[in-house]
């Protein structure tokens, strides 16, 4: 079982940073997923790791031993990429095979852990056909397949689903789920896609203009961003200032809320819009304030509704509210919105806990 550990990663192409100063350590058996926009430096990362490309500085070590130069083949890692790029003029047995081959395991040893690796990927009897001859999908699942065959400590994947198409990525996520579940091999993904992250990890590495901003779990990422560029980049959605003393956070001059973190004087804020409760009535309570509806949208999922505290005084403050689809209100209507105390977030600043955060 493997731990793999990166300090102070960097690297400049022509003198511009696409990795600067990356600490990160991953658990064995851990699935964590580096996730940001296109351009933020995750594949660079990735190809450090597995020693594609060598840092400008920073130190890259998986169980206690120091990789950086160690040559990519003997890393004891396997990479998948956004196309699997299967040798072509091989079958997908063969192309399973290829790395055991390496390895020099003789030939029946190899072709029955390929066929047994195959039918991990639910491709049992596909060990005859060509690369030409598979869809997308079943091409990413020979690419893991073949990953997965050496036993790798390490398996990285740099967007190995964006190619494929919303049911299919789902299909494909629960695999790699499963096959990390069989396997216990320490994971780590890289993704643009906030939702697939989430899904897929036990920690997410929030990275921005290669640096990392925040690395935690993802309800954490999601309940407690650090900052509102990684609130916003996880789906949030209001944002509020407040001038705090200890536990009450003052919104308007009428409005005060009651939080379970303690802060101190102009705060900003936020709550996630799934947490906010709407009531036709009042009832006593701490943080139930009335409101307007001004926007009212149909997701499937859910109703998103956009609300607005005294829209004729003079700090129009408007929020939104992600309620089940089973409730609705009107246009116009007055509700009264409860905002649990636990789910107001006070930002800090840029924190790289696991732990959750203590806020000033
Ligand atoms: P991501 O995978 O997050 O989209 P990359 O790691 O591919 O980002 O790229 C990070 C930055 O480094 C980008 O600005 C990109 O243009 C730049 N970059 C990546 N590879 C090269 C290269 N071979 N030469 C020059 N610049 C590169
Ligand atoms: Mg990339």
């Amino acid at each position: 079982m493997s731990q793999l550990r990166l300090q102070n990663l960097t690297k400049s192409f022509r003198g511009v940073p696409a990795v600067q100063d990356l600490w990160l350590d991953i658990r064995s058996g851990e699935i964590v997923s580096l996730l940001g926009p296109s351009g933020c430096g995750k594949s660079t990362t990735l190809q450090l790791i597995a020693g594609i490309r060598s840092p400008d500085a920073g130190v890259i070590e998986l169980d206690g031993k120091i990789l950086n130069r160690v040559p990519t083949e003997k890393r004891d890692m396997a990479l998948v990429l956004q196309r699997g790029l299967l040798f072509p003029h091989l079958t997908v047995g063969e192309n399973v095979a290829f790395g055991l081959k390496m390895r020099g395991v003789n030939r029946v040893e190899r072709e029955q852990q390929s066929r047994a690796m195959l039918q991990q990927v639910q491709l049992e009897g596909f060990g005859d056909r060509k690369p030409s001859e598979l869809s997308g999908g079943q091409a990413q699942r020979v690419a893991l397949a073949r990953s997965l065959v050496i036993r790798p400590k390490l398996l990285l994947l740099d967007e190995p689903l964006s190619a494929l198409d919303a049911n299919l990525r789902e299909e494909m996520q629960s695999l790699i789920l499963q096959l990390h579940a069989q396997t216990g091999v320490t994971l780590m993904l890289v993704t643009h896609d906030q939702s697939e992250a989430v899904v897929m990890s036990d920690r997410i590495a929030l990275m921005f203009e290669g640096r990392l901003r925040q690395v935690a779990t993802p309800e954490q990422l999601y309940q407690q961003p650090c900052d509102e560029l990684t609130a916003r980049f996880m789906g949030g959605v209001n944002f509020f200032t407040a001038t705090a003393q200890d536990q009450q956070w003052r919104i308007t001059q009428d409005v005060i809320l009651t939080s379970h973190n303690s802060a101190q004087g102009q705060i900003q804020f936020t709550i996630r819009p799934e947490q906010i409760q709407l009531f036709p009535e009042p009832f006593p309570s701490v943080n139930l304030i009335p409101a307007i509806v001004v926007a009212n949208r149909f997701t499937g999922m859910q109703r998103r509704l956009t609300l607005q505290i005294s829209p004729e005084g003079s700090w129009p403050c408007s929020f939104q509210a992600w309620i089940a689809p089973t409730q609705n209100f009107a246009i116009g209507q007055t509700v009264w919105a409860y905002l649990p105390p636990d789910a107001l977030w006070c930002f800090a600043e840029s924190v790289l806990e696991t732990e959750p955060m203590n806020v000033v």
